[in-house]
């Protein structure tokens, strides 16, 4: 009998614990493949949220997959571990476990884990171009812990406003879909943290968006962001357009122009560039925001054993030249692709091509209003607005959760945090 396959995936984001769920149930049950899944944290989260644990106005632990139970209901293995490098001759995958070593508590060694294909899916982080003071004074909402830092420390000034009349400035730089939906919903808790006792908050809270492009949401008609803008504004957010922002500080930001805006939490939330543990992989070609280039069937350009996918692939779509963008729709459709065809990248042969259908783009704003363009692969095309935007902006986390938990666990979620949704407060007071 010959040994099951290793498929080693790195990374439990959007692509990858899809791809490790579908392939748990499909090969690893039956023992056809051993399956592993990679992470450096202990739990999946939905990133599209992000701005709401930020916020408070949803709980993070109401809405992870931790990565143990996924793995045991699913069919693969879990390996809590940071990837630190590859050797590809040796086909290893080199990780430092997390946890840490009795009695010194001193770091466990690191692991070699052997794979026959491995699967790259560790997303993105915010790109700061090299900006003075960004990395220094300002946090960046990329992941889960980013998220609860921004939590935290608007917690503590809101508790400081219950007893002072301070004001508190907050600025975000970056005005595509995550700044502004960021803005809306930082809004929003304020304007809920004032029925807890410090009615005074939302007047004292200074929050602004700065863009250096000539409009918000670039990627979307300039009719929503013409609309978003008015929203935003309305809301009382500093909405400032064709503002390069130089440096930062401690007590704000510097523009081109020498004007500040002084803020004491600032977060960065413009570009977007792949993980620094990339740059170290030796020998593999690189796009200009360091992903790993990839061919049609997802496999990287030098290597038949290794696959990238999502946020860290650099990927051309041959039919139309445009690089296939760094969103959670292309990273889902991509694992989706990968887990159809295993057979085809299991074997040396040809991989079928993977196509990118854009499905459309929406942007909600809290609860205050919300806009989609559907693409041509849904419903032929077309315009969402208000209501509709919205729940289809929380359609697309329960279709994830879906297809993560199955048709009974996803449903039930669903209704337990519906209820829950009834009878908890409408902001995070921890
Ligand atoms: C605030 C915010 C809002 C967004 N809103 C939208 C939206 O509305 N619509 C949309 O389509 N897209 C949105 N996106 C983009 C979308 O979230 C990403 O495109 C998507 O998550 C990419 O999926 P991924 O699987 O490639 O990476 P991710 O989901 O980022 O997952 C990467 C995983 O890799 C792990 N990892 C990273 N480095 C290592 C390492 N060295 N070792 C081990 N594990 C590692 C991480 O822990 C993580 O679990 C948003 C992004 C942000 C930040």
């Amino acid at each position: 009998m010959t040994d099951p396959l290793r498929i080693v995936i790195v990374g439990g984001g959007v692509a990858g614990l899809i791809l490790a769920t579908r392939l748990g149930r499909s090969h690893g049950r039956s023992g056809r493949a051993s399956v592993t899944l990679v992470d450096r944290s202990l739990s999946h989260v939905w990133k599209p949220m992000l701005h709401t644990f930020a916020a408070g106005t949803a709980r993070p632990d109401r809405q992870q997959v931790n990565f143990l139970a996924q793995a045991k209901a699913s069919g693969f293995s879990f390996l809590a571990a940071d990837l630190d490098g590859i050797d590809r001759d040796a086909r290893v995958a080199v990780v430092r476990p997390l946890g840490r070593r009795e009695p010194d508590r001193g770091p466990l060694p690191p692991l070699r884990v052997g794979y026959d294909r491995l699967v790259l899916a560790l997303g993105s982080r915010a790109n700061d171009f090299g900006t003075p003071g960004v990395s220094d004074h300002c946090v960046a909402i990329d992941d889960l812990a980013s998220a609860q830092t921004i939590h935290a420390r608007l917690r503590d000034h809101a508790l400081a406003a219950l007893h002072h009349e301070d004001e508190l400035g907050l600025a975000i730089v970056g005005g595509g879909a995550t700044g502004v939906e960021l803005a809306a919903e930082l809004k929003r808790a304020a304007n809920l943290l004032a029925a807890y006792g410090s009615p005074s908050l939302p007047h004292r809270f200074r929050l602004a968006l700065i863009e250096s492009g000539p409009r918000l949401l670039a990627a979307f008609p300039d009719r929503i962001a013409q609309a978003a803008s008015e929203t935003l504004r309305d809301l009382g957010v500093d909405v400032r357009t064709g503002a390069m922002v130089t440096g930062a500080d401690a007590d704000g930001f510097i523009l081109k122009d020498g004007s500040r805006i002084e803020a004491r939490i600032k977060v960065w939330a413009a570009g977007v560039r792949a993980p620094d543990v990339l740059a170290r992989l030796e020998g593999l070609e690189r796009s200009r925001i360091g992903q790993l280039v990839v061919d049609e069937g997802l496999r990287i350009t030098r290597d038949l054993a290794i696959l990238a996918l999502g946020d860290c692939a650099g990927l051309v779509d041959r039919r139309t030249g445009k690089t296939v963008p760094a969103t959670a729709q292309a990273a889902t459709q991509q694992a989706h692709h990968l887990a159809r065809h295993v057979e085809a990248w299991c074997s040396d042969g040809p991989v079928p091509a993977f196509r990118y259908r854009d499905r459309g783009a929406i942007v909600s704003l809290a609860d205050y209003n919300g806009w989609g363009t559907l693409g041509r692969y849904t419903f032929g095309g077309g315009r969402l607005k208000g209501l509709f935007a919205r729940l289809g902006h929380a359609l697309l986390y329960r279709q994830h959760q879906l297809s993560l938990l199955g048709p009974v666990r996803g449903p039930l979620t669903w209704f337990v945090d519906s209820l829950d949704h009834l009878v908890s407060p409408p902001v995070r007071l921890d």
